[in-house]
């Protein structure tokens, strides 16, 4: 699977927080990794939310000025139809742009107030003279479904790893479909893991109230977590802090990344649903440049042209380290605690002195041993040490098989 491909591919689609576009966008995903989708009835409560109507479009317009076909950002997402004849002082307040960025398309969404209403360059509006335009937005709000995915790789633990995942933006790359892609690409990768990994492919907020609503009694299964979004930009990765500030998903990441860690903040994506008090998930945010904060954010200069495959892969390789830490991160008890272990006579101590990799083998030996009496973990000890995470690893496994160590077990 081409991740870049993928988000061309997904791009065209109009998707909302319901509809067949949200439907056609997890089948697509779904030919890569198996999805069990979820359909729930317009109406249904979910925690302090309702499901809403479903909305669905076929076509918009006004005539001679802009087109549903040309950009589904045209379209202010969830437009009740209309169908009208109207002068351009009428037509004004369902008028979007951004005078700032005069070539560029707003997106813009009214999910709970009914409305109708267009989006356009500012160039394109100041080239429109006083009308009449025929106005027309086919579409249908009615009940129906809200739809999600899951797709989950499980692992010798019952314990659980959540990537999550919007799926609700219509045609804008980098805030949605690169995140998906690379959540896909990760998904690919893991074989066998010791965590099982749930991915969700869910609306933003009421997605996933829905998935908490629907799974409240299993959330404690879930350990670490992470949304995931603007993964292709030309900016650095970003990791904004779970709610606990310190979770081992926090602690990954700030050994990982050599910049600052955001703190956590009750805004951007789902990790404030999966982080409010009453489910307090220690679910971080992993983006590159953050929501928000780039010029072509929420506008249709987030294209499949924004996003770099360089980048989905950086952010794909990030999200590996990452993995790969959460996935060997244990803690040991030195069953030899009264002094230092003779380690050469067990064939430890390697035989060519000298050489750095030697070296820095035993130095992981010494500090896995010294600090091994079931207080810290291998990442606490990488931190302290400034040892790799992967020389630890090593050096803990080689003194397990020495009897030197054993997992500790609360
Ligand atoms: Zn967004």
């Amino acid at each position: 699977m081409n991740m870049h491909d993928l988000v061309r591919r997904l791009y065209p689609l109009c998707r909302s927080i319901t509809g067949d576009g949200l439907r056609e966008t997890l089948r697509i995903i779904g030919e890569h990794i198996p999805l069990e989708i979820t359909e729930v009835p317009t109406g249904t409560e979910v925690l302090d939310w309702t499901i809403p109507r479903e909305w669905n479009i076929r076509d918009a317009h006004i005539k001679g000025v802009v087109d549903f076909k040309d950009s589904n950002l045209h379209v202010v997402g969830y437009s009740v139809p209309v169908n009208a004849t109207m002068t351009l002082e009428e037509l004004r307040p369902h008028l979007h742009t951004l005078p700032d960025q005069p070539d560029l398309i707003p997106y813009r969404t009214s999910y709970y107030a009914e409305t109708w209403g267009f989006c356009m360059s500012q160039n394109t509006l100041d080239a429109m003279g006083p009308g009449p335009y025929e106005v027309m937005i086919d579409s249908t709000l009615a009940d129906g479904h809200l739809t999600y995915g899951e797709h989950v790789v499980r692992g010798r633990s019952s314990e659980e790893v959540l990537i999550s995942c919007h799926v609700c933006h219509p045609s804008l790359a980098n805030d949605n479909l690169a995140g998906v892609a690379v959540a896909v690409a990760l998904a690919q990768r893991l074989k066998d893991p010791w965590y099982t990994y749930r991915f969700i492919f869910a609306p933003g907020t009421i997605g996933a109230i829905t998935w908490l609503a629907r799974n409240r009694a299993r959330t404690d299964r879930i350990k670490h977590g992470l949304t995931l979004a603007c993964a292709g930009d030309p900016g650095p990765v970003t990791y904004k802090r779970s709610r606990h500030g310190d979770a081992e998903i926090d602690q990954v990441f700030a050994y990982l990344l050599d910049r600052p860690l955001l703190d956590f903040s009750p805004y951007g994506y789902d990790e404030r649903q999966y982080g409010s008090p009453g489910f307090n998930l220690p679910v971080g945010s992993l983006t590159r440049t953050p929501y928000g904060s780039y010029p072509e954010y929420h506008t249709s200069g987030d294209n499949p042209d924004f996003v770099r495959p360089e980048a989905m892969e950086d952010t794909l390789e990030t999200l590996w380290s990452a993995v790969r830490i959460l996935e060997g991160n244990r803690t040991y008890q030195n069953l030899s605690p009264y002094g230092e272990p003779q380690l050469g006579r067990r064939g430890l101590y390697g035989s060519l002195g000298g050489r750095s990799d030697t070296k820095q083998a035993q130095m992981a030996m010494l500090w896995v041993l010294n600090q091994s009496d079931g207080t810290n973990s291998l990442l606490d000890i990488a931190e302290r040490s400034s040892l790799p995470f992967e020389a630890l690893a090593e050096a803990a496994q080689a003194l397990q098989e020495a009897g030197l160590v054993k997992e500790w077990v609360g």
